[in-house]
Formats: C-alpha cells, sequence, structure tokens
C-alpha cells in the first residue's frame, strides 16, 4: 500500500506564479531605442528591457532578478 502525503509548501512560489507590474525605474538611449530599468511593485524583482525604437513593445534583456 502507498501513502501519498502532500506538503503545502508552494508559498515560495509567489513571486513567480504572479503577473508583474513592471515600473521603469530608469532608462537610456542605446543605438538601436531605449535600455529601461525595470522593477515589479509587487514583488520587487528587476528585468532590463530593451525598447527598440521599430518595434512598439519593450523585449526583455534579462531574465528576472529577484
Ligand atoms: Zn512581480
Amino acid at each position: 500500500m502507498t501513502t501519498l502525503e502532500t506538503h503545502g509548501e508552494q508559498h515560495l512560489t509567489t513571486a513567480a506564479t504572479h503577473e508583474h507590474g513592471w515600473i521603469v525605474e530608469s532608462s537610456h538611449p542605446v543605438s538601436t531605442g531605449h535600455v529601461l530599468y525595470v522593477r515589479c511593485v509587487d514583488c520587487g524583482t528587476r528585468r532590463v528591457d530593451l525598447q527598440d525604437h521599430r518595434h512598439p513593445a519593450p523585449v526583455a534583456l534579462t531574465r528576472e532578478l529577484p
């Protein structure tokens, strides 16, 4: 007989499961557009985006940095 136990240890994954609300902390111009330093207002995760002037949406340059 097998006993399966599940423990509720999901509380550390909150930052990875919510939808980040990015704000731009700073930016500077580069040859292809602007580099945006963004931070999630909810969990403080940081990321660097490239806002290419030829494309409307920023592209993430880095993974999310907790
Ligand atoms: Zn977040």
